[in-house]
């Protein structure tokens, strides 16, 4: 086996990607995979039907090539429908034109388009073989193929767990050095429902737009799909009224949409059937505080800090892990160093994005149609005009800009702090003290550098 040999455990959305750019340049790549092959047997995903995309995860795919052919099949979202409870609906754009936009993409075509251009570019792809054990001494893997039970075993040189939230590799790594793993549950999970395509074969609803109906301690989010259809997900606590131990049913939760999601109930044909067949999917981040073995394995994507999904960047950021790791790979033949670099630089900013993906549930479900956050973010948006090279928006800087979440938490607070001051006891816009603002942008925020 060559020095150049990595094998991926787990040929996910992290997996086909960083397959895609490891073989591209020169990388001997094998991928094993749990489930059987997509393109043969259909999707069996399980989570969430759709996804936002945007450029942090769009320019890791114009990197190994594949963001036309993703482009091709997404939904362009301009910004968030907010349904109110009287119904009253309001579109409040994410940027600043068309240009800042994100993009509603099918897992499971994303993945199917992944795993061909990873093909394409020379990676071996092995469906069928779930991770089963690691002797990290002896370099030596057992894939299991849970279809007949057969063990298949396999050297490596270095394996790279793209394995997702419950990765194998992970508990592996764990037995033989403390990885400092804590997972902390939100205490809120998730159930997917369906809009169909209206009548005439249309979307039912405004197709250009993520819609949410925020309702204080839970909330709806709805993403379109390219056959018509939207993927409705409830938020909802796991515990206390209302929540998933009070809405059981089909039926409660009709009773429970025709109370508070009142306009969406017209949309839902089969809320019932919908609430009684899908499962409960279950919201937690996970903090580790360390990703790599020495030069033996390494941890990325949701194997390595799986965060809840409201701010979708989970898969955007472990697409910008996949090209930070390939990079890191190129730099230095010391893989030791490699990872070590991978994680020194990635780890602060999984931090920084669970961060901001916490934060930004309260904002979803409280705050988008509070008076105050819309007085702020309306001078937001005035700020970002007048010094565009200084204050960008927080989401702006995690959603159209590829600078480090952890540069868009820190300044994102600073901006956060200037927004508080200058409204306080303020009605409207017209009594905000321009100059003393100014003042403080400048002073508070150095220019932020361009990007390539
Ligand atoms: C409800 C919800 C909504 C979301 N919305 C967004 C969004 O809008 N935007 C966004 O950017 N992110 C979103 N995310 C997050 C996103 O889904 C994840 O961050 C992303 O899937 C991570 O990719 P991954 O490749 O690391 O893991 P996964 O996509 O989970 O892939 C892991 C792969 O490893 C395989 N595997 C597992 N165990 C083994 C084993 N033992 N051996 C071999 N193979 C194995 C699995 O079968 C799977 O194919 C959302 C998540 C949820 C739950």
């Amino acid at each position: 086996m060559t020095q150049r040999h990595l094998t991926i455990v787990g040929a996910g959305l992290a997996g086909g990607l960083l397959a895609t750019l490891l073989a591209q340049r020169g990388w001997s790549v094998d991928v094993f995979e749990r489930r059987g092959d997509p393109r043969v047997h259909g999707y069996a995903g399980g989570r969430s039907i759709n996804l936002a995309l945007a450029e942090r995860g769009l320019h890791a795919l114009r990197a190994a090539g594949a963001d036309g052919a993703v482009l091709d099949k997404a939904v362009m979202m301009r910004g968030r429908m907010v349904h109110a409870a009287d119904g009253h609906q309001q579109l409040l754009r994410y940027g600043r034109d068309d240009s800042e936009v994100i993009w509603s993409v099918s897992r499971g075509e994303l993945n199917i388009t992944l795993l061909d251009a990873a093909e394409r570019a020379g990676a071996r792809l092995h469906f069928d073989r779930r991770l089963e054990s690691v002797d990290f001494d002896a370099r030596h893997a057992v894939f299991v193929d849970d279809t007949n039970g057969a063990s298949h075993d396999h050297a490596f040189t270095a394996l790279i767990g793209a394995d997702g939230a419950g990765s194998a590799l992970r508990t592996a790594m764990s037995a033989h050095a403390s990885l400092g793993e804590r997972f902390e549950g939100l205490g809120h999970g998730y159930k997917e429902l369906e809009i169909p395509p209206a009548p005439d074969g249309g979307f039912r609803i405004e197709p250009n737009a993520l819609h949410i109906w925020p309702r204080g301690r839970y909330m709806c989010i709805a993403l379109p799909n390219d056959e018509r259809t939207f993927t409705v997900t409830l938020f909802l606590p796991s515990a206390g009224d209302p929540s998933f131990e009070t809405i059981r049913t089909g039926s409660d939760a009709r009773a429970f949409f025709e109370r508070d999601f009142a306009d969406a109930v017209p949309l839902i044909p089969n809320l019932e059937r919908d609430f009684d067949r899908n499962p409960i999917g279950i919201l937690a981040t996970l903090y580790l505080d360390r990703w790599c073995l020495d030069d033996r394995a390494v941890l990325l994507g949701d194997a390595a800090h799986a965060m809840v999904p409201f701010h979708g960047q989970g898969m955007n950021c472990a697409f910008e892990d996949c090209v930070a790791l390939a990079d890191h790979l190129d730099r230095t033949e010391d893989r030791t160093q490699a990872f070590a670099d991978f994680e020194a630089e990635r780890l602060p900013n999984a931090r920084a994005i669970q961060a901001m993906a916490l934060e930004n549930y309260l904002e979803m479900r409280e705050r988008v149609d509070d008076a105050d956050f819309l007085l702020q973010r309306d001078l937001e948006r005035e700020l970002a005009d007048r010094h565009p090279d200084r204050f960008v928006p927080r989401y702006a800087m995690v959603t159209f800009r590829r600078l480090p979440y952890a540069t868009a938490l820190e300044r994102g607070r600073v901006q956060r702090a200037l927004l508080v001051e200058a409204t306080q006891g303020r009605a409207s816009l017209a009594d905000v003290d321009r100059a003393w603002l100014d003042a403080e942008v400048l002073r508070r925020l150095p220019p932020l550098p361009a990007e390539t």
